[in-house]
Order: C-alpha cells, then structure tokens, then sequence
C-alpha cells in the first residue's frame, strides 16, 4: 500500500488529498522544511512531501491559489497535481515548466469533472476531451465546470520528450495528435535519416510494443515489409528497464518471443523506443542471433540518452546509462548490433510538432530546463568523469545547494 495514491494528510482541521505526477528535484531541502514544520512526519515518497507542502501552505495563506503559488515559486521539479481540500475543493495544476501532461475533461450530462495524465483515460470512461493544463496553470472546478487561472506568467514549456516516444500510451493525443502517429512519423525520420542502411534490410522487425508504432513508418517510408515476428507476452508486465539486474534479464528473455523460422538468415531493421543501459536490448539481439538473424540494424526512435533524468523518469544516475560514455558506434558494438541508427533530435523535435524550446529534451541534450537540475546535473557529471560511484538518485544523495 506504501506509495499508493492518492495521498493525504491534514493539521489543524485541515484536510488534503491528491495525486501526484513527476519528482522534485529540491528533495532535500523540502524534507528539512517539512521536518522543522512537522517533526513526526515521515515521508515514503515525494507525493507525500509535495502533500504536506501544500497543505502547510494552504493552512498559511488560507487561499488555493497562493498556496499553488507558494508551490510552483519554492518547488524545483515536474508535478502534474490533481487534488481534494476537506471542504471539497477540487483542484488541479502543473508546474511552470509543463514537463508532465495532465488534461481536463467532463461526463457527457455535464455533472461530473475529471483530470488526467493522458486522454485516453477521459476516452476509456466516455468522458469529452476539454483542454490540456498549461505550463503554470491552476484549474479549480465549481458546479459552473472549469476556472482555469494562470499563476506564473510566462512560463518556459518544457513538455517531456520520452512521452512522445515511450512513455504515453500510442492512443493519447497530446496537442489534438495521436501519439501513435507521431511514432509513425518517427519510424520515416529514421529512414530518411539513414538510407543507406535502410537499403541494406530484408524486413523489419518491431520491440513491441512501443516500437510497433515506428515500425509502420519505417515500413512506409522504406516499402520492406514489417514482419510480426516478434511477440510480446501477454501476462509479463513488468517494466525491465527498472528491475534490478539479474531479474531484468529473465524479465526480458521472457517478455519477447522471436518466430524463428521468419528471422533465419535476414537482414533486419528492429524498431525499439530507446536505449537506457542497453542490456535489454542486447539480450532481444542475442535472440535474433539465436533464430539465424544475418544482419541487426537498431533503428531507436529516442535520440541517444547522455544525461540522467530528474523528473520522474527512472535513469537517475550517469552510471547506469550507455549512452552517456559510448556514442552510436561503440554502442552496436557492445549490445551486438551491426548498427544502431539513432533519430535526431531534429526530427524528433519536428515530428512533435513543437520547437526545440517547448520540449525537455534535458537527458538527450544535456541542458535541463530547471536551474537546480541543471546545477546538479553538471556537477555530478564532473564527478562521474573523475570516477566517483553515483549510489541512488543523483537528487537525493547530491548537497546542491537550492537556487531557492
Ligand atoms: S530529462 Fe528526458 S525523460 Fe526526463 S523529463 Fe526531460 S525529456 Fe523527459
């Protein structure tokens, strides 16, 4: 149950209850602030912390929206927040910089309002699709529907760019587009970013699922065709990427099934969303070896990961990412691919349909778009090239100190 949300807490009469998206990067320093305010309060999480901080701001200021306020001004981070006060105020908000979706939507007989992360949720429930949640804004919900009300002015988007290639289901839409249709359009940059290895295949191959998507572009763009023949397991869900070792590599082993027979001795395109350590996608290309694969040609519609992400995504450490000390090459060479063809952040950037400033694009690019991020980010990136041994989260072991 630890970790579960939404969570609560209350002081004085004063109840909260809300559902938390993203990570702070001030962890540290809103533990302590926490701890001096309330010295019984233990924290399991940072949805806890970010419950209690609104609360000892709303039990200040006795208003919502200088309590959000007080928030998005001390608080360096992603949080999409959706929440309840006691009194039955219902709430929600993002932070200045946007990096989580979370949109808004209604019950067809207009009696029932709803917030989420992605549409598909409003979708699944019959619920109408209204808006989604800008950069700094507050929406509070009275029986009139939605008060939407800016509280930073002119805030910096920084929209995540791995929701567009792993993390949000394909049938969202962020910006009235589908993101499956953006992993097509992925899938040709791909192709057209790399002909000559394009013309070197027999058929393409997807990681599914988040690699299906970007199969049809390739298969579009480059005419092969797109062969099944790689399933996934129904009942395995886990998500390898953030196992530990030893079980990420039966986790993996189990997840994909490789169709032998429609692999032997052709040359393949395989579509896969990222590459975070690489031993994921070592293991699929060892199966493909196994099943008589001629040729691996990754073709990886996130652009190499150099940088840790500070939030919500879990790569937390410079250590743990290949990307961050090996480059294309080197890379095909250690996970056994004959080449790992990248998607530039050009074409990723313009198949969103944003520009480069309206999108995070921090763990790629190495540029974050929060200081205090930025601040540690550097500075653990110096100690990682001198060898020091990154232990947990970047944010939760670094002094840094706050920009706050
Ligand atoms: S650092 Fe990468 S994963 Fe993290 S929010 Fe930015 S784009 Fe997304």
């Amino acid at each position: 149950m630890q970790g579960t949300q939404p969570v609560t807490a209350s002081i004085n009469g004063l109840k909260l209850a809300l559902s938390f998206n993203g990570n702070i990067v001030n962890t540290l320093q809103l533990k302590k602030e926490m701890k001096k305010n309330f010295p019984n309060f233990v924290c399991s999480c940072d949805s806890d912390l970010f419950c209690q901080k609104l609360l000892l701001e709303l039990e200040q200021s006795k208003d919502l929206t200088s309590a959000v306020g007080a928030c998005m001004q001390s608080l360096d981070g992603a949080f999409s927040v959706a929440g309840i006060t006691g009194n039955g105020d219902f709430f929600a908000f993002k932070d200045p910089h946007g990096i989580k979706p979370l949109c808004a939507g209604h019950s067809p007989d207009g009696a029932t309002f709803a917030f989420s992360s992605e549409t598909v949720s409003l979708d699944m429930n019959g619920f109408v699709r209204d808006f989604e949640l800008g950069p700094g804004e507050l929406v509070k919900v009275s029986k009139d529907g939605f008060e939407r009300e800016q509280i930073v002015k002119n805030p910096r988007k920084a929209f995540c760019a791995f929701e567009y290639a792993y993390f949000a289901r394909p049938d969202s839409r962020f910006d009235g587009k589908y993101v499956y249709e953006i992993r097509e359009e992925f899938g040709r940059n791909i192709v057209r970013e790399h002909p000559e290895i394009a013309k070197d295949a027999d058929v393409i191959l997807s990681v599914p699922e988040t690699g299906d998507d970007p199969a049809m572009g390739v298969h579009e763009e480059s005419g092969l065709r797109w062969e099944r023949a790689s399933r996934r397991h129904r009942y395995v869900t886990e998500r390898a990427f953030i196992l530990l070792n030893k079980e990420r590599y039966s986790t993996i082993d189990r997840k994909i099934n490789i169709l032998d027979s429609k692999v032997d001795g052709k040359r393949l395109i395989v579509t896969e969303d990222s590459i975070v350590r690489g031993d994921a996608t070592k293991v699929t290309i060892e199966k493909l070896r196994r099943a008589g694969a001629k040729k691996v040609y990754m073709f990886v519609t996130f652009p190499r990961i150099i940088g840790p992400c500070f939030y919500g995504i879990d790569m937390a450490t410079y250590g743990q990412l290949i990307g961050s000390r090996h480059n294309a090459e080197e890379i095909a060479k250690i996970i056994g691919a004959d080449a790992v063809c990248y998607q530039s952040i050009e074409g990723l950037v313009r198949a969103t349909g944003h520009t480069r400033d309206q999108l995070c694009l921090a763990c790629i690019t190495g540029k974050y778009p929060t200081p205090l991020a930025q601040k540690m980010a550097d500075e653990m990136k110096e100690k990682f090239i001198n060898g020091y041994e990154e232990k947990g989260r970047i944010y939760e072991t670094c002094e840094t100190t706050p920009h706050v």
